[in-house]
């Protein structure tokens, strides 16, 4: 049954109760409480959710789950899960021991939104604290602010008691550093007048060791991680080292509500992972929201998200030789029946998410909007 069958059960139900006991003018725009419905608790995130235990015994999506199956705050739940890969220097694409920048220093972005109250709080550019999440949520919860950047963001979080690092690089980040360093440099800024392939295929190239294959993963990553409880509140986080040798000062998709995050307590969540810049142009994490308003299941409406990136995709340095994205971007998708879906503008051995339910947690594939690979 569709979102929008349950929404039209739920209120068609509710208003046939008070037809029999409530005056005619009781009628009128339904009460919110009249659209509440009880879903399908469950957490999705991108792969590296059911990855990476930090050395602990459980991944996010199952510490996230289990918690929110406890009766913990959703949020709250979500960011205690993200917060092991933020801290796990194995995952080279969030928090400590995340890709540096040009110039060598770390900087995170992270989002996060509160459904049932309406609130979000993000932080970007952020250096020297391990767990942006974390400091996302403090400026949803104690701000009257959406976005800290920077500096700012960082005496934020000093003075709310957050530790401050020199450096959150970890031995093997700052080896990829140099490596990319001493190779591109000429590559980093592009070049207008002259046709290059795209910088992120030869940054990903360089980066495995030049003559390497591409892979997406070398200069992408990050966590986005939604859930749902049985009481149908919805919330959701993603947090990131952004792309890999990025100029500093670039902010991504990630921190940006409508891009890297949204949600809507009443319809849905969808947050992303890959290229940030695709993503911003679309706004698809509002659009995909707002697509399952139009009452597509998350399947669907993440598949036309990804359809208006590649749509809106007219630039040669970033075609491969179909006339496709030469690039990977993914979306996950859960609505507010607790259905869910992840969808990869490419198939890859790589294209998995992750998924806890009451049933246990597991990676399961993405559903691919093209055939082949961003480089064919
Ligand atoms: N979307 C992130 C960004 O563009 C990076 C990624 O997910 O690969 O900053």
């Amino acid at each position: 049954m569709t979102r929008v069958n349950r929404r039209e059960f739920v209120i068609a139900g509710a208003a046939a109760g008070l037809a029999a006991a409530a005056p005619r003018q009781a009628f009128g725009r339904a009460p919110a409480v009249l659209t509440r419905q009880s879903a399908k608790p469950v957490v999705i995130s991108s792969a590296n959710g059911n990855r990476f235990r930090n050395g602990g015994t459980e991944t996010c999506v199952e510490l996230a789950f289990r918690r929110i199956a406890a009766g913990d705050d959703v949020l709250d739940s979500l960011v205690a899960g993200v917060n092991i890969i933020e801290l796990d220097p194995e995952d080279a694409s969030v928090g400590y021991g995340g890709r540096p920048n040009a110039d060598g220093i770390v900087q995170l972005d992270a989002c996060c939104m509160h459904g049932p109250t309406r609130r979000a709080g993000g932080v970007a550019a952020l250096e020297g604290v391990r767990t942006p999440s974390s400091v996302a949520q403090a400026v949803m919860r104690q701000t009257d602010h959406h976005l800290l950047v920077g500096p700012g963001a960082q005496a934020f979080a000093r003075n709310l008691g957050f530790e401050i690092e020199d450096d959150l690089n970890t031995d093997r980040s700052r080896r990829l550093w140099l490596d990319w360093k001493r190779r591109t440099d000429p590559q980093h800024y592009l070049d207008p007048d002259r046709e290059i392939a795209r910088r992120d295929v030869e940054i990903g190239r360089l980066a495995a060791g030049l003559d390497g294959e591409y892979r997406d993963d070398e200069v992408h990553g990050t966590i986005n991680c939604n859930g749902i409880n049985s009481a149908g509140q919805i919330c959701g986080v993603t947090t990131t080292s952004g792309l890999a040798w990025k100029i500093p000062g670039r902010v991504g998709d990630s921190p940006i509500l409508g891009a890297g995050l949204y949600l809507d307590n009443a319809v849905g969540a969808a947050g992303s992972t890959g290229r940030g810049e695709a993503n911003l142009y679309n706004l698809t994490s509002f659009l995909i929201v707002e697509y399952l308003r139009q009452g597509m299941n998350p399947k669907d409406a993440g598949l036309a998200g990804l359809r208006r990136i590649q749509e809106n995709t007219i630039e040669r340095r970033l075609l491969n030789s179909r006339g496709l994205p030469n690039f990977g971007v993914n979306f996950y998708v859960l609505d507010a029946g607790g259905e869910y879906a992840g969808v990869s503008m490419y198939a890859s051995q790589n294209s998995r998410y992750a998924v806890c339910t009451e049933n246990g947690a597991a990676l399961v594939p993405l559903e691919p909007l093209l055939d082949g690979s961003p480089s064919d």
